[in-house]
């Protein structure tokens, strides 16, 4: 079976002479039928090019994108088997709701029973039935959230393109309408391409993740495994928190590294690329760092604690280490009351299984 959808070492270029950007620098994606993939990276890294180039508002300057097996080169954007959901919405105000919903059915000549009957469809499947003669202006944003996806899915595409649809809403609804987009996608069975600056809105709904920077995709993997296992340094700190500590690769064996840092030799496992000598970082996560006694074991960091976050679930501990590095530790909250206080000493210690040593970029 062929990738829903497939870039073939896609490059954009945006204008000419000194004012060029490259937008997108040779990146292959494939997707599968039915998946909820994402982009993920910072603002201006090249996403919602990606997103244009796929939906067709945009040729390549290199490369190919498929869709299904089937190259979409000169295929204009409506004449393609894709969808695309905005920001904005761009629903009709006024208009009844199952109107909006059906709008593009209409385009398509399809008679107004029909088109009020696939409304109705939609309507049970994004849990709003009986909503079909209300007006967008009198839905809540998450209700009218779901209805520019109702009117998408009509016209049946294959893939559905998503350019951060849930910025614009407040953090609740924002953590709800994540658990119903995906809902609705596995009940669909369409494939979701979605764009998203927001790391934790990434690893929450999708299946699997790629993530870019400056043009470049820079890994993709589910998101246990991006946040497990990072590829690039670039990853490791966008991906979550992390502590850095940098240095010089000791020794390498049987998938752990050795690294000789500011806070003295420290035992990670072995990322990709890296070699004895070469410099590299060792990065771990707040979480896996915990008090630890004087006397025990390995990657012990002695660290002055300046300063406790509390966030409610959990409290992170902001500490100094004797070679002046930040050194960040969550602990939950039922395990605050034997944490150190800001002001004192004391010895923070991380298993090296949850340490990544890293090859420095
Ligand atoms: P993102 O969606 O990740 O924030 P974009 O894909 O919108 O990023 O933009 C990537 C880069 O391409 C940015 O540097 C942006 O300024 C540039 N860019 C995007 N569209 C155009 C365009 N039509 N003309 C010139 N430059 C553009
Ligand atoms: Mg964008």
């Amino acid at each position: 079976m062929s990738h829903s959808v497939a870039l073939e070492r896609v490059s954009m270029v945006f204008g000419r002479g000194s004012g060029r950007t490259r937008a997108v620098d040779a990146v292959s994606l494939e997707i599968e039928p039915g998946e909820f993939f994402s982009i993920l990276g910072p603002s201006g890294c090249g996403k919602t090019t990606i997103l244009r180039l796929v939906a067709g508002f945009l040729e390549p300057t290199e490369g190919r994108v498929l869709i299904g097996g089937r190259d979409m080169r000169g295929l204009s954007a409506d004449r393609r088997p894709t969808a695309m959901i905005f920001q904005s919405l761009a629903l009709f105000p006024l208009m009844p709701v199952w109107e909006n919903i059906a709008f593009g059915l209409e385009a398509r000549g399809v008679d107004k029973r029909t088109r009020r009957r696939r409304a109705e469809e939609l309507l049970e499947l994004i849990a709003l039935p009986g909503f079909a003669d209300r007006r967008i202006d009198e839905l809540s944003g998450g209700q009218k959230q779901r209805v520019a996806i109702a009117r998408a899915l009509a016209v049946e595409p294959q893939v559905l393109l998503l350019d951060e649809p849930l910025s614009a809403l407040d953090l609740k609804l924002r953590q709800h309408m994540r658990a119903e987009l995906r809902d609705i996608q596995k009940r669909t069975g369409v494939t979701f391409l979605y764009i998203t600056h927001d790391q934790s809105e990434a690893l929450a709904m999708s299946d699997r993740v790629a993530v870019m920077s400056e043009g470049v995709v820079q890994q993709v993997d589910a998101p246990r495994v991006l946040y497990d296992d990072p590829a690039t340094p670039f990853v490791a700190r966008f991906v979550g928190e992390t502590n850095v500590f940098a240095g010089r690769v000791a020794a390498i064996a049987d998938g752990m590294a050795r690294i000789e840092t500011g806070e003295g030799l420290l035992l990670g496992r072995a990322g990709p690329g890296i070699a004895e000598g070469a410099r590299a970082s060792l990065y771990v996560r707040p979480e896996a760092m915990a008090p630890a006694r004087d006397d025990e074991g390995d990657n012990g960091i002695p660290a002055r604690v300046e300063r406790l976050d509390f966030e409610g679930a959990y409290g992170l501990l902001h500490a100094r280490t004797a070679g002046e590095a930040p050194l960040l530790v969550a602990i939950t909250s039922t395990g605050l009351g034997g944490a150190p206080a800001p002001g004192t000493r004391a010895r923070f210690a991380f298993a090296p299984g949850n340490a990544v040593v890293l090859a420095d970029a």
